[in-house]
């Protein structure tokens, strides 16, 4: 199975008879020799686990950092972005399933293998201001983003993931140093529906959300919101209140409008009423920061306290920023974010 550019991986503990279990994710994979984890990205090989995907890219490309979407952070930057095929969740209406989940095309031997160092050479080159592990799951190339998140931060270049926010603690202990930033797509507020459809559970997201925020990493929340699975007043309200009381006010929530995907097709696109039900929800929660995804408009933000527009966005493009030192330049507001 091995060949020269398998990793061996981090995060795991051996078991008897040479089964392991992985602790990368809070699935906890027990893989028995010769298997993979549920993500197949991972094999145990003779007792010892390897990561399959380390170095196979899938996806390379900068783009402006409210792609991922991240809109308090380093406004109008670019962020080099890069992505490892693969991922712990098997959502049914994942936008990015030929990458996010293994298939033939994707296998990570066919991909061509790219070292750290020449990876960072072109993040160099790029001078974008932070790497974005992201389009995939980046916990399930872990491996890969430790690496250069490491030699991120002894060049000044700040290290973000846009993550289901499903690692394990073990995984969070090693990475939280590394990490400036993240948003977390939290998919619904009901256990039941999470792992329904997604085959994880949300106390462990909600969990890591907090643990991030008060690590000091910048954190943004999306949620795609989905007609008849996740966009109920009951599930939406539990999801703005849990933001605001437990993450703060002052978290950007990003509601994005759901579009039937090949795998997900029987279900109708997010109705844009229903986006600003929810955002109308989530104001009353006090959330302060409320963006609309896949949709024009409602993309802008607003100083919380005197609505003076700070930043212009057309969808992910900066148009204008009249923040000034973190303000609003009308009132002085601080606002919320690193600017
Ligand atoms: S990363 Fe998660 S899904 Fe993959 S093998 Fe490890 S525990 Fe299993």
């Amino acid at each position: 199975m091995k060949n020269k550019h398998h990793q061996r991986a981090l995060l795991w503990t051996a078991l008897d008879e040479k089964k392991l279990r992985c602790e990368l994710c809070a699935h906890y994979c027990v893989i028995a020799d010769g298997k993979k984890g549920l993500c197949k990205e991972r094999q145990n090989d003779d007792g010892v686990l390897f990561s399959l995907n380390y170095g196979r890219l899938i996806a390379a490309n900068i783009d402006p950092i409210e792609k991922k979407p991240l809109y308090h952070f380093l406004p109008g930057s670019k962020s080099f972005s890069i992505a490892s095929p693969g991922c712990n969740l098997r959502c049914a209406w994942c936008q990015n399933w030929d990458i996010s989940q293994a298939n033939e095309r994707n296998d990570p031997s066919r991909l061509e293998f790219i070292s750290a160092d020449r990876l960072f050479t072109s993040i160099l080159r790029s001078k974008a201001k932070s790497i974005a592990y992201t389009y995939t799951e980046p916990t399930v190339f872990f491996e890969y983003t430790l690496e250069v998140s490491r030699m991120a931060h002894e060049s000044g270049i700040k290290n973000v993931y846009v993550s289901n926010g499903y690692m394990s603690s073990q995984m969070l202990d090693l990475y939280l140093p590394y990490l400036d930033a993240a948003n977390i797509d939290i998919k619904a507020f009901d256990n039941s529906v999470y792992r329904k459809y997604t085959g994880a559970g949300l106390q462990v997201v909600l969990d890591n959300c907090k643990r991030l925020k008060n690590a000091g990493v910048w954190l943004e929340i999306t949620t795609l919101l989905v007609p008849g699975v996740n966009d109920d007043e009951a599930q939406v309200r539990g999801l703005a209140e849990f933001i605001a009381s437990e993450l703060g006010v002052e978290t950007p929530w990003h509601l994005s409008r759901f579009f039937p995907q090949r795998q997900f097709d029987q279900i109708e696109a997010t109705a844009i009423e229903s986006i600003h039900q929810a955002m109308e929800i989530g104001k009353s929660a006090g959330l302060k920061y409320i963006y609309a995804g896949n949709m024009s408009g409602s993309a802008d933000t607003h100083c919380p306290n005197c609505d003076t527009t700070l930043i212009i966005r057309d969808r992910i493009l900066l148009q204008e920023n009249r923040i000034q030192n973190g303000a609003c330049p009308s009132c002085g507001q601080k606002i919320a974010g690193i600017w």
